[in-house]
């Protein structure tokens, strides 16, 4: 399991002050209200982690490590109808991933489905619940609207012999599907819809990851959540704000049981970017409908996708210490994010060259038979990282995008005339542009000045540009997949409608990329720097005969570029 010591960053034991959660928490151990923290991350299985969800995360398992408790991670798998267990094993492989480690505290509300029926018993014979035979139509106009109060079911006075009867037989399977549900004898009129005799059970048959058939009825999320906090004597069981009008529920539910705690709920504003949906359900359609190849497509925001990206778990948990807990909704740049993301891994990535786009240069002047070692260095500002031995030819490829034939007045990389230098290698100058039949450029006769290895003139003569290069018959090919924004507008619709809001270029395949040798046999995942470009991570598609990388990020913002020109 991982155990990751610089998952909290450097922030020492309890650090108050950096949100208002983690003050609560404090206040709350210095005046012995808790003796230790107990919190928890309570996912449905009913979809992949995305990035929102790193950071109720890092502030669950952040808070314990931090003040010394424990973090749970507990599946709310209370709807089988939706839940799989492979989103139950994808959910564990990104906590881990991230970070945090849960230790022997891993539950499922399924674990407690005995204790959450017993207590639905005690709730009818107290005269606080009820059976309720209503279809779900006649329950919705029933139920009454923000301004207008709610109805009393014809069916809110049974007796508790009755219900308990009818919730039995419910159990028992004896119903069909939607045939009555259990609700709590709450107020029909409270202002708050929430308490207007809200479900607790509803039948349904249905096969469950865990339980299998054994269950015909199934907990409501509101009926489960807050007695599994307080079996599991969580302190502080932290949501998202769209839980705030749940509270008074939540309590109420624990104020009518004899529960073995008593946890509080606090809410914080959930993680919204610019260009990205954080749904569930729309990125479950994503999926499902084949906009992306998969949950851990790339270009998804699924930790599963940040990962296949090359997204290092150290830049997400720093975006998310940066963003910090608030109290009011907001939507984050998404810049914020890649500027984390660069941050680490301008540190911790090697420097390749890698020819995206290929373009022949022939060095007229070096020899046929030659080829040189030359040295290269691993990276700029860590020594320790050594150095490498690339290879030099007559033969090489440069970047198409390096070369124009009547240059701009600012564009001082080669062109006619022109001399530039190679990285680590020589100066080469442009001599001649050879031209097929269609009239396109396929490749650059050039001399090189010899008196200039390493990429220094003796005679001090300066060139404008540095371009990079491979050596055409040392180099391997490979394919690169760069990849846009998945949605083409910094606040795409979440809804129904989240397709018309799709980038139609969120994908360029280049098949065609050239890369030093060593880079065809590097590490799955591992992420590299290849110069002049961006970060590019070594991909599981990649075979024997062709190595895939996918562009992790570039070397400076695109969102609002990116999207432009797709
Ligand atoms: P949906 O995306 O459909 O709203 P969900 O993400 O809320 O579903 P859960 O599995 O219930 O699904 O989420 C687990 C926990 O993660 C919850 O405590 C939830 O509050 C938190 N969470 C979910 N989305 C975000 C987000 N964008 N930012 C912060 N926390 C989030
Ligand atoms: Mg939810």
């Amino acid at each position: 399991m991982a155990t990751d010591v610089k998952a909290s960053g450097d922030v020492g034991a309890g650090d108050a002050g950096r949100d208002f959660i983690r003050d609560i928490v404090k206040a709350d151990l210095d005046s012995g209200r808790i003796k230790d923290v107990v919190t928890r991350f309570p996912p449905e299985p009913n979809g992949y982690l995305h990035i929102g969800h790193a950071k109720s995360i890092c502030l669950n398992f952040g808070i314990a490590q931090e003040f010394g408790g424990r973090c749970h991670l507990r599946f709310d798998d209370t709807n089988p109808v939706r839940e799989e267990q492979e989103y139950i094993d994808a959910i564990k492989r990104d906590v881990e991933w991230l970070g945090f480690d849960w230790g022997k505290h891993l539950y499922h509300a399924s674990d407690y489905f005995e204790q959450l029926y017993a207590w639905a018993e005690d709730l009818i014979r107290a005269g606080k619940a009820y059976a309720d035979d209503q279809t779900p139509e006649q329950m919705r106009i029933n139920r009454g609207t923000l301004t207008e109060p709610g109805r009393n079911s014809p069916f809110r006075d049974r007796s508790a012999d009755e219900n308990l009867d009818l919730f039995r037989r419910m159990r028992a399977g004896e119903f069909p599907n939607g045939a009555r549900v259990l609700r709590a004898k709450i107020d029909m009129a409270s202002g708050n819809i929430n308490l207007r005799d809200p479900v607790m059970y509803r039948i349904l048959h249905a096969h469950h990851p865990r339980t299998g058939t054994q269950w015909k009825i199934y907990p409501s999320y509101d009926f489960a959540h807050g007695q599994s906090d307080a079996i599991e004597h969580v302190t502080h069981s932290v949501c998202t704000l769209e839980f705030e009008d749940h509270r008074p529920l939540y309590d109420w539910f624990l104020a009518n049981l004899k529960v073995p705690s008593a946890p509080h709920q606090y809410e914080f504003a959930r993680l919204n970017l610019t260009y990205t949906v954080l749904s569930k359900r729309v990125l479950t359609r994503l999926v499902q409908d084949k906009h992306v190849a998969g949950w851990d497509d790339p270009r998804m925001p699924t930790l599963a996708g940040l990962r296949r990206r090359g997204v290092p778990a150290e830049a997400l948990r720093e975006f998310v210490k940066r963003i910090g807990v608030a109290k009011a909704n907001s939507v984050v740049d998404a810049n914020m994010f890649e500027f984390a993301v660069r941050e680490v891994l301008n540190k911790t990535a090697q420097r390749r060259m890698a020819v995206l786009k290929p373009l022949k240069v022939v060095i007229e002047n070096y020899p046929e038979s030659q080829s040189e070692e030359l040295e290269a260095v691993n990276h700029p500002d860590d020594p320790a990282a050594g150095t490498r031995k690339i290879r030099f030819g007559r033969e090489l490829f440069v970047e198409q995008d390096d070369f124009m034939e009547t240059p701009p007045k600012k564009f001082f990389r080669l062109s006619p005339g022109v001399e530039v230098r190679l990285r680590y290698a020589y100066f080469i100058t442009c001599k001649e542009v050879v031209k097929n039949d269609k009239g396109e450029i396929i490749e650059l006769r050039c001399t090189y000045d010899p008196a200039t290895k390493g990429g220094n003139a003796p005679d001090g003569r300066k060139v404008k540009a540095t371009i990079h290069w491979v050596s055409a018959k040392h180099a391997a090919q490979a394919e690169v997949r760069i990849y846009h924004p998945l949605f083409a507008k910094p606040d795409p619709r979440g809804g129904e409608d989240f397709a018309a809001d799709l980038n139609p270029n969120s994908l360029d395949v280049l098949s065609d990329a050239r890369i030093e040798p060593s880079l065809a046999t590097i590490n799955s995942g591992e992420v590299i720097q290849f110069e002049r470009q961006g970060y590019f991570c070594h991909d599981v598609d990649s075979t024997p005969a062709k190595a895939v990388f996918n562009r992790t990020i570039g070397l400076r913002d695109s969102y609002a570029k990116d999207v432009a020109k797709g």
